[in-house]
């Protein structure tokens, strides 16, 4: 037995040591049939003397732990993240922030990993936990997922306790191949790499998150004296000796911001050639001392800064404008141009919004067009070459029929309508925003499935989700459908019966009802049978309900269709009432009152926020007219500023204590 055990251990060995050499360093130095081998021969073993298998084994890596959820974890020290910077004025601003504390700072430079930061924390050396950033104060355990990471050591070179910091991304490769499978399967393609790698990482099922490939890239050690480390760069060279994969060979230093500036132009010249993407750069005071010296404000440190690279602007042509039909009617012009990759996702089209914005930019066919994301993921077009324009391209002409029915549009506004109430589009997309994620959040639908079970006829309305079942056998014959993923389907559906309120409100689709309304609706008057009651002054005497919204929803409860609908999905066992936390209202100091909190307090701010939201009081980020109190913490920054020069009562924490009492 011992010779056995003496031979796990020494495989173990092997195999940990190919896996850091190929995944962290990318320098093996043995063949992949040897590596193939080891684990071959460790896999056997553990199946014949499974009393042997070492929790740190690397065969633990494929998943295959179901969670049921996940479960919350606190932070042992808050997951702050940097403030953003744009540009080299702003740099400037920083580094002289930065040279009133400290002489002659030096600066750690890492490209600004594009994923999701994670925290692992070892005890002995062996890998105990993994979760999600959340909120910074606490987030989710994923460590089942975390496992299955290969760049992740499992056990460290040292049989150390500690916490590592770093970002769990996915190599633009592992991006494509993710996408070409959901490509395959009709589901819905990730939009950028770290939108697939959060998704991956919040699977409850491991071996799905096994079968994403994941990568890891170390860069913090939250208590670094503790393991005698005096700078920034020390960590990252600890980090490599653990075990993990570290960004060296493109970390840099600087001294002032001329060479930070040439760091970054350098970085972002080779941006698009690296494996993984990023999306600007990290810079830290390397001096662990200079970083206690600087300290934090009450919400990001102070000795550190991201620097984000500008929106990515990208050249393509313009082959076609194809009109899509939404829910309301509304028709939505959207550019489809030749496939280009824009920060790190490929995009082939970009909405145009309306009409009056193509007629404002003078948009056409075959016009050589520069596209960028919009915000976070929304590509859009930003101009047309005027100058490379074909001298026979045609002026746009809007189209005066429904793609879709054929039926006449009317122009509302800056937009067009269809004006056929059942027009097959605005079916569908109906069926589509009822499933999505803010209103019923029914899992597995992708667009084109509900697309495809419109068509089938399987489901025609919304209450035809709810009599699905019925269908599950034949489902199971679909092609592209397996028995457990139709099985999955009906158990979301059957879930969504018991959301709150306002999912449902919102889900049904009444015209300016967005997921915020749909919330102080379902607060205000608790079951739907109140809300399909109210008149229309007493709905507009609630605040965030004008007299738009207010006559919509007085309008979709007098047709008598969406009552039988209401009355269908009643029956058929939907829940109908509001099922969030009561609100007080008795304290006058707080109901109805707009708050803004700004400095540090001693208690966090979500729990100030929690409390002020169940008095019926609201709080926003920014000072404005609107805003009744400001409470201020320690060292509250140019919010308090704007609170006096606007003359807005400030409440410190005593103050508020006595309010809420
Ligand atoms: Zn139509």
């Amino acid at each position: 037995m011992d010779k056995i055990k003496q031979r796990i251990d020494e495989l173990i060995n092997k195999i940990n040591k190919a896996s850091y050499e190929y995944y962290a360093l990318d320098e093996p130095t043995i063949t992949d049939q040897e590596y193939d081998d080891y684990y071959m021969e460790l896999l056997s073993l553990e199946e014949k003397y499974p009393e042997l298998k070492r929790k740190d084994s690397p065969t633990n890596r494929v998943g295959g732990v179901v969670l049921e959820k996940f479960e919350k974890v606190t932070h042992n020290t808050p997951m702050l993240s940097f403030d953003d910077i744009f540009n080299e004025e702003e740099l400037e601003l920083f580094d002289e922030r930065i040279r009133k504390v400290v002489n002659n700072p030096t600066y750690t430079l890492e490209p600004k990993m594009d994923g999701l930061s994670g925290s692992l924390i070892y005890k002995n050396g062996i890998l105990v936990r993994g979760a999600t950033r959340g909120d910074g104060i606490t987030g989710e355990d994923i460590t089942e997922n975390i496992k299955t990471i290969k760049s992740i050591p499992l056990k460290l070179t040292k049989d150390i306790d500690i916490e590592v910091r770093g970002e769990i991304y996915m190599s633009k490769l592992s991006f494509e191949k993710a996408n070409v499978e959901r490509r395959k399967k009709g589901e819905n393609e990730f939009a950028n790499p770290r939108n697939a790698a959060a998704g991956s990482v919040r699977q409850l099922d491991s071996s799905i998150a096994s079968k994403r490939n994941l990568d890891y890239m170390a860069y913090f050690i939250p208590n670094p004296e503790d393991y005698g480390l005096k700078t920034q760069s020390d960590s990252l060279k600890f980090l490599k000796e653990l075990g993990f994969k570290t960004n060296y060979k493109l970390n840099g230093y600087a001294h002032n911001t001329k060479d930070i500036e040439k760091y970054i132009n350098n970085l972002s010249t080779i941006r698009k050639e690296l494996p993984f993407a990023i999306d600007g750069v990290v810079l830290k005071v390397d001096s662990l001392d200079d970083e206690k010296k600087l300290g934090f404000t009450a919400r990001v440190p102070r000795w550190g800064i991201a620097y984000k690279f500008p929106a990515e602007e990208v050249l393509t042509t313009l082959k076609e404008i194809k009109y899509t039909v939404g829910r309301t009617g509304k028709i939505t012009p959207n550019a489809i141009f030749s496939p280009v990759h824009v920060d790190g996702s490929l995009v082939s089209k970009a909405t145009l919004h309306n009409f009056d914005y193509i007629k404002e930019k003078d948009i056409r066919v075959g016009d050589i067009i520069s596209v960028r994301k919009a915000g976070d993921v929304i590509p859009e077009v930003v101009e047309v070459k005027l100058d490379r324009r074909q001298d026979d391209s045609k002026e746009t002409i809007m189209i005066t029929n429904c793609p879709i029915c054929n039926s006449n549009l009317v122009k509302k506004d800056a937009n067009h309508f269809c004006t056929n109430d059942k027009c097959d589009s605005r079916k569908i997309e109906g069926l589509i925003h009822f499933v999505s994620r803010k209103a019923m959040n029914i899992d597995g639908f992708g667009e084109r499935i509900v697309e495809d079970f419109y068509n089938m006829n399987y489901i025609k309305s919304i209450d035809d989700f709810y009599t699905l079942y019925k269908y599950k056998d034949e489902l199971k014959t679909l092609e592209g459908f397996g028995e457990k993923s139709i099985d999955n389907l009906i158990g979301s559906i059957e879930n969504s019966k018991n959301n709150s309120l306002e999912r449902l409100i919102f889900a049904l689709g009444i015209r300016y009802v967005g997921d915020k309304t749909a919330k102080i609706l379902s607060m205000n008057y608790k079951t739907i049978d109140n809300i399909i009651n109210a008149d229309y002054d007493s709905l507009k005497e609630i605040d965030d309900i004008g007299e738009k919204i207010a006559s919509s929803i007085v309008d979709y409860f007098n047709d008598e269709n969406n009552i039988n609908l209401i009355n269908k999905l009643k029956e058929l066992g939907l829940n109908m009432n509001y099922l969030g936390k009561e609100i007080n209202t008795s304290n006058e100091n707080i109901n109805g009152k707009t708050f803004v909190i700004t400095g540090t307090l001693s208690l966090p701010r979500d729990e100030i926020k929690e409390k002020i939201e169940s008095l019926g009081g609201k709080v926003t980020s920014s000072v404005t007219k609107k805003t009744d109190y400001v409470i201020v913490g320690e060292s509250p920054g140019s919010k308090e500023a704007k609170a006096k020069e606007l003359n807005i009562t400030i409440l410190n924490e005593e103050d508020y204590n006595n309010l809420i009492m």
